[in-house]
């Protein structure tokens, strides 16, 4: 048994630190942007005091949800911090609780560029990526649609008022008959399908509804592969189609989606052109498609790129678009990058390959670091969304103040559960000087984390504090969902 090394908990915070300010990234949809065009902001931080005073004054807008913060996430991450430090010293239990900070601003920016490089696209959120309430009703106040999968996905949409029923589709083409049954009764008429059965079942349970073949595409190219459990083969749309004809269903239009995490744009070529046959195979049993759904899987970093290969597809496969709708199922896309995790390192162990002084590797790091949010919480992106995340060091020895001459040290970070499976990373360099009582920061924590965390060995699902961004955009996200607050929507 190797020793825990037993460190003060509660380390002074240096108070000294202060806002910073970014300036506004620049987007091209040219589709010849490097990597380097479209990293995030960086996580310097200048010295500038101007703009904390408004950060400490939350705005309540939805009586139900949190309040409202202003101002960058970076401070909202050290504020957490120090607020976690005052309650500790208060002794109220559970202080050094991780959190979550959301930037709604990061949600806005997103949207700025799916309008700007893909401005006939209508996107439908695919909620299942992360369904905050605040992050839904900012998108629905930005006049997006959503791709919902199941009754609950599709109550929860509508419960937040102000969304017809004709801005979802409900875009799983397995579904119970009774969910098929209930999206009828709410008026949720479009609608995926991808077999025979489900035709049988729809003709049944909601006649009326609006149909969209959901076909494969070649998914070889993404993190988290679909076609295995979804989409039908072209050689069997052909039959599909006949099918639906006999029953007197209306089938609408197309759908594919080319897999979650998609890093090679030019899967989309193929996957329209595949779309292109099923519209004129459909033609020949009497179906004139309107409805062109191109699904998920747009990257933050290869946006741009995925954007222009999807254009270029659409004008040479759709030539004349007149008459046809088209539409996406955007999911990570939009929020990976907006929320940041804040974790709090609550026990240390140096394994005793540091006495025997050998030297650390990636199987044997030199300290192993035990964070309040693991796999079966926040991080369970890692074992079901193949995410890699990586740490940053958010106070050190009780300060914010991380000066990079820091010697660093191989290590390994684990999460709080009794699991040995609960890796959050198994090699990574950090100061050798962080202590228990100090903070970890992740970033692009947004995507396929929070929804699917768990509350196993008695740890609870992270908190979230909002922020409706940095100057400048912080406006337009406020006035956003002050107009659909004042609705009357969401309440
Ligand atoms: C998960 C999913 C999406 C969203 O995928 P992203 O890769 O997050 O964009 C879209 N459509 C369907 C049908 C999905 O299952």
């Amino acid at each position: 048994m190797s020793p825990v090394e037993i460190l003060p908990a509660f380390s002074p915070v240096d108070f000294s630190f202060s806002t910073d300010s970014f300036s506004e990234q620049k987007y091209s949809c040219k589709g010849n942007d490097t990597v380097n065009d479209i990293l995030p902001p960086s996580t310097y931080f200048k010295h500038d005091d101007s703009g904390s005073a408004e950060d400490d004054d939350p705005k309540v807008l939805f009586p139900d949800l949190p309040p409202l913060f202003t101002g960058h996430p970076d401070v909202h991450l050290r504020n957490g911090v120090m607020k976690a430090q005052q309650m500790s010293a208060d002794h109220v239990p559970d202080a050094e609780r991780a959190f979550f900070v959301a930037d709604l601003g990061q949600i806005y920016r997103q949207h700025q560029r799916w309008v700007k490089c893909l401005p006939d696209i209508q996107p439908f959120y695919a909620i299942k990526c992360n369904p905050d309430p605040y992050v839904l009703r900012l998108l629905a106040a930005l006049g997006a649609g959503f791709d919902c999968a199941s009754n609950g996905e599709i109550s929860q949409v509508l419960s937040l008022g102000g969304v017809d029923p004709s801005r979802i589709i409900f875009a799983n083409p397995c579904k119970a008959t009774s969910f098929i049954r209930n999206a009828g009764k709410v008026g949720v008429d479009l609608m995926t399908f991808d077999n025979m059965d489900e035709l049988y079942k729809i003709s049944r349970a909601h006649p009326g509804a609006k149909l969209v073949v959901r076909i494969l595409a070649d998914d070889s190219k993404s993190l988290c592969a679909f076609n295995i459990k979804f989409g039908a083969a072209l050689e069997v749309v052909p039959s599909l189609l006949a099918k639906a004809r006999d029953l007197r269903l209306d089938v609408v239009g197309v759908s594919f989606h080319v897999g979650s995490g998609c890093y090679d744009p030019s899967v989309y070529t193929d996957a329209i052109m595949r779309a292109r046959a099923v519209f004129d195979m459909a033609q020949q049993v009497g179906y004139e498609l309107n409805l062109l759904d191109v699904g998920g899987g747009f990257e933050d970093s290869s946006f741009e790129r995925a954007a222009t290969f999807l254009s270029d597809a659409i004008h040479q496969y759709f030539p004349d678009r007149h008459g046809i709708r088209v539409i996406a199922e955007p999911g990570r896309f939009y929020v990976s990058k907006a929320f940041s995790l804040a974790a709090n390192i609550i026990a240390r162990r140096v394994p005793p390959t540091e006495v025997a002084s050998e030297k650390p590797t990636s199987d044997h790091p030199m300290v192993m670091y035990y964070i309040n949010d693991g796999v079966y919480g926040a991080f369970n992106c890692i074992l079901f969304d193949h995410q890699v995340v990586h740490p940053y060091v958010l106070s050190l020895n009780g300060s914010f103040h991380v000066p990079s001459s820091e010697p660093l040290q191989t290590s390994s970070v684990w999460g709080p559960t009794c699991d040995s499976i609960d890796c959050v990373c198994p090699s990574t360099k950090l100061p050798g000087a962080l202590q228990v009582g100090d903070w970890l920061g992740f970033h692009n924590m947004g995507a396929y984390t929070i929804c699917a965390a768990s509350q196993f060995n008695g740890f609870e699902v992270s908190n979230v504090i909002y922020t409706t961004g940095s100057v400048g955009v912080s406006k337009e996200v406020w006035g956003a969902l002050a107009g659909f607050a004042a609705e009357g929507h969401g309440l």
